[in-house]
């Protein structure tokens, strides 16, 4: 029962041109981690009625992190998405998906970070829409 409820809230804050895959996505994260997810989401929408925003990934095998790696589209080999801590996310606006340096990432940092998430944005190599769990 608490986990329909808490679908039907994040299924409401989603956009919902896929929202099976978003709720899949959602899922595979940690309880710990969706919850925070969750408020993340409500907090962004409220801040940026106008634009669209969508999980882009959340979990993430070992063995797709190191496909990554030797891709050269990550940095590391040890990545919270792979215990399930960690989500990334896009901002879509009149139908187009919008870049780090062109969306209010940087709002949505601070929602993040207030959440006391780690913001991707604050790396070295930026990751704008990244966002993961920081063990206290
Ligand atoms: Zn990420």
């Amino acid at each position: 029962m608490k986990k329909l409820l808490i679908i039907l809230i994040f299924l409401n804050l989603v956009s919902s041109a896929y929202p099976e895959s978003q709720e899949s996505k959602l899922s595979k994260l940690q309880p710990k981690m969706m919850v925070i997810t969750i408020h993340f989401l409500a907090q962004a929408k409220k801040a940026f009625p106008k634009y669209k925003l969508f999980l882009a990934e959340t979990y993430r095998t070992q063995k797709r992190q190191d496909y990554l790696y030797g891709k050269k589209r990550t940095w590391t080999k040890h990545s919270k998405h792979t215990q399930g801590l960690a989500f990334d996310i896009y901002f879509v606006k009149k139908g187009r998906i919008l870049e780090g340096n062109e969306a209010p990432y940087k709002e949505l940092g601070q929602i993040g970070k207030d959440l006391g998430l780690t913001w991707g944005g604050d790396w070295k190599v930026r990751d704008y829409g990244h966002f993961e769990y920081k063990e206290k």
